[in-house]
């Protein structure tokens, strides 16, 4: 039995796939999903080379497109052989079917009303989800709360909690909507309904830190922690909103990591907007491995810093500036990150790219032992 964790790269964005293999059959979930408009999405791709036939669970952790974006693809594709669906709070939408098609009616009108391709695509397919999400009963819930527990099937040796947001946030983003706001989209707030999710499997706890906000960490902390005498120790997280500098703040971090032993912090981002170098070298000193999907400007291992430096040959200089300026081309660093966790307990990290990682202490890797 194992518990397989697959952190996509899908640029800036977020696409886990969660397997549990459960010794005779093979159970899949996916949190999240970003996709380019017409192409498929990445979880899709891989779901269908790993031969998944069902979903116990499709997740949606916020209303932002590099979230939610290919979800509907996912869905469609797997219809009426997807358990349950998880997203984060939107007010009664789930409840007042009422409210659903007066918001179907508010996102017609946004999506006529602006130019912008991108803003009507978002307005479409957040559409297309909800009136997917709302073709079954009992199928769509709303999930917030420090510790609510959700069950889906074929992960019942799986403990898995949503632990953002508070059950007191509430956002804002329906009600954008719900005034013909044309701002519905990429709203930084939303980022406080954010779904933070931990699956605790073989005494070994992974978070998904979805965008959750400093705010809503340092509110759980205060509220919830400090009362019932226990914090998040995770051995894995999937920074919180891509590795920013300010929701991936050491004290969040901190908060969420486990006290030694092997830890990954995992960040699924394109590189150029997140991480934050200051996060990756936080981890690093704290002896945290870190995992990018994407390069960072700013890392070690970027070949684009190369051509910029003294002496080199102007030959070897301009073949170095075409790979890595060409057609603005995000470097991939790690790729896609495979966590797997076996029943006993012991977990390792496989990269699709084993790139090396000064911040990783892998210098070892780039001298194998002598005679
Ligand atoms: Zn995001
Ligand atoms: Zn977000």
């Amino acid at each position: 039995m194992s518990l397989t964790f697959r952190f996509l790269n899908v640029g800036h964005g977020s696409s886990t796939i969660v397997e549990f293999d459960d010794g005779s059959k093979k159970h899949f979930g996916v949190v999240d999903s970003n996709a380019e408009a017409d192409s498929e999405p990445r979880a899709l791709e891989v779901l269908r080379t790993l031969g998944a036939t069902e979903l116990s669970f499709l997740c949606l952790t916020h209303p932002h497109r590099d979230h939610y974006s290919g979800l509907y693809a996912i869905g469609k594709h797997f219809t009426g052989k997807v358990g349950q669906f998880y997203s984060c709070p939107m007010g009664d939408l789930v409840a007042n079917t009422r409210r659903r098609a007066k918001l179907a009616a508010h996102l017609v009108k946004i999506a006529s009303r602006t130019d912008g391709m991108s803003e009507r695509t978002a307005a479409f397919e957040f559409l297309q989800i909800i009136k997917w999400a709302s073709t079954q009963e009992n199928f769509w819930t709303e999930c917030a709360g420090e510790e609510n527990t959700i069950g889906p099937s074929g992960f019942s040796q799986v403990s898995i909690q949503t632990v953002l947001p508070l059950k007191v946030s509430k956002g804002e983003y329906i009600g954008r909507i719900e005034r013909d706001d044309p701002n519905m989209f990429g709203n930084l707030d939303d980022n406080d309904i954010s779904l933070a999710i931990r699956f605790s499997y073989a005494g070994v706890d992974v978070v998904l830190g979805g965008d959750g906000t400093l705010n809503n960490w340092r509110s759980r902390r205060n509220r919830f922690e400090r009362n019932v005498g226990r914090r998040i120790m995770a051995s894995v997280v999937n920074l919180p909103h891509h590795g920013s500098q300010h929701d991936s703040a050491p004290e969040v971090l901190e908060n969420l990591f486990t006290i030694g032993g092997d830890r990954y912090g995992v960040t699924s981002a394109n590189g150029h907007s997140h991480p934050s170098q200051d996060v990756i070298e936080w981890l690093s000193k704290q002896g945290i491995s870190p995992f990018c999907t994407n390069l960072m400007p700013a890392c070690g291992a970027n070949a684009s810093k190369l051509f910029a430096m003294p002496g080199i040959s102007p030959e070897l200089a301009a073949i170095l500036r075409q790979t890595a300026l060409s057609g603005g081309v995000i470097q991939p660093c790690q790729g896609d990150i495979t966590l797997r966790i076996e029943s006993a307990g012991n977990f390792a990290v496989v990269p699709q790219h084993s790139s090396f990682c000064g911040y990783r202490s892998s210098f070892a890797s780039l001298f194998p032992a002598g005679p």
